[in-house]
């Protein structure tokens, strides 16, 4: 297998931040996100703190930055990452299609600011879990809920609909939403996910759905899901100035290690990771 020297989690300031600097140095680089590059950006309705571009827009500073990488000859993998694991010498990363590799890897996935459902801890790995295709076989023939925070949980709905005998959809969004008719879909706002041992039901402000298994589909999963040992404090993982975090070879930035969150913060931070995360190829 094609094994990069490092792999970028997250296509927002810090993550292309990282990309570009790793690139200047001549480092085979995978860069992993979503065409549009970040939700955050694109949404901005104005920057003013984004030095030499005052006044600037949200979608203009991100059309610039994409112009950037497009000029480096850096592409985006528009795939999302389910899991990291640290395998010594290198990272194995693991999508829903594909399996990577790389030496290094520098976490720039943003902040999840949504808070959890109730239950959603209690019963997480107990019916609970944040990818239903990597998860889906346990489904097989039994009931599954997706709470959807993106369109792109609507083809994880989808893909399950396959296996499970019964999958309900409850969008936390509005949109047109593309499902098969196999998936039912639940307009109403969870209020609890409840069970003894394992969990037994959706209750939403309207029905409780009787289920086996519920997944909340973010943009991104909580870091520590993410990345199997990883250490997080307060929900932001821990760094020390050069990045790094507690898993030698993996290192963090933007808005997943803490406030400010901010672009300068955020491509400052993407720099020094990928920085640091160059010398240590070079001195090994
Ligand atoms: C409306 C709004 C206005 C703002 N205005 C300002 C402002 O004026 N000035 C300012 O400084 N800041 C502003 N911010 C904050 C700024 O947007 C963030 O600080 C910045 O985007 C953080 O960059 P980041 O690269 O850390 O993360 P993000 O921009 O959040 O990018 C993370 C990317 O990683 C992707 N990702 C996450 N998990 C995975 C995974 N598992 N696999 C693959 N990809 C993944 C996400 O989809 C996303 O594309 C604003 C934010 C909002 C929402």
């Amino acid at each position: 297998m094609e094994r990069y020297d490092i792999a970028i989690i997250g296509s927002g300031p810090a993550g292309l931040a990282s990309a570009i600097n790793a690139k200047t140095r001549n480092r085979k680089v995978i860069v992993f996100g979503s065409s549009d590059l970040s939700k955050k950006l694109t949404l901005a309705p104005k920057i003013d703190n984004y030095l030499g571009f005052y006044g600037i827009k949200g979608a203009e500073l991100r059309d610039k930055f994409k112009e950037h990488i497009d000029n480096m000859g850096i592409q985006i993998e528009n795939v999302k990452v389910n899991n990291i694991y640290a395998m010594g010498e290198y990272f194995s990363i693991m999508t829903s299609g594909d399996t990577y590799e790389a030496t290094k890897v520098i976490l720039a996935m943003g902040m999840e600011h949504t808070k959890p459902l109730n239950g959603e801890d209690k019963f997480l790995g107990r019916g609970v879990g944040y990818c239903a295709t990597c998860d889906a076989p346990l489904y097989k023939n039994k009931v599954v809920t997706i709470v959807g925070y993106n369109k792109e949980a609507e083809s994880e709905a989808n893909y399950l609909s396959e296996l499970a005998s019964k999958v309900y959809y409850v969008p936390m969004y509005r949109d047109d939403y593309e499902l098969t008719q196999e998936v039912e879909l639940v307009k109403d706002t969870p209020v609890e996910i409840v069970g003894q041992n394992k969990v037994e039901k959706l209750k939403l402000k309207l029905r409780e759905l009787e289920t086996d298994g519920v997944f909340v589909l973010k943009d991104s999963a909580p870091p520590e899901q993410l990345v199997p040992g990883l250490e997080v404090e307060d929900g932001h993982i821990k760094v020390n100035r050069k990045m790094e975090t507690n898993i030698e070879g993996c290192y963090a930035a933007g808005d997943c290690t803490g406030r400010p969150y901010q672009y300068m913060k955020s491509v400052g931070e993407g720099q020094v990771a990928a920085l640091n995360a160059v010398e240590k190829l070079y001195t090994k």
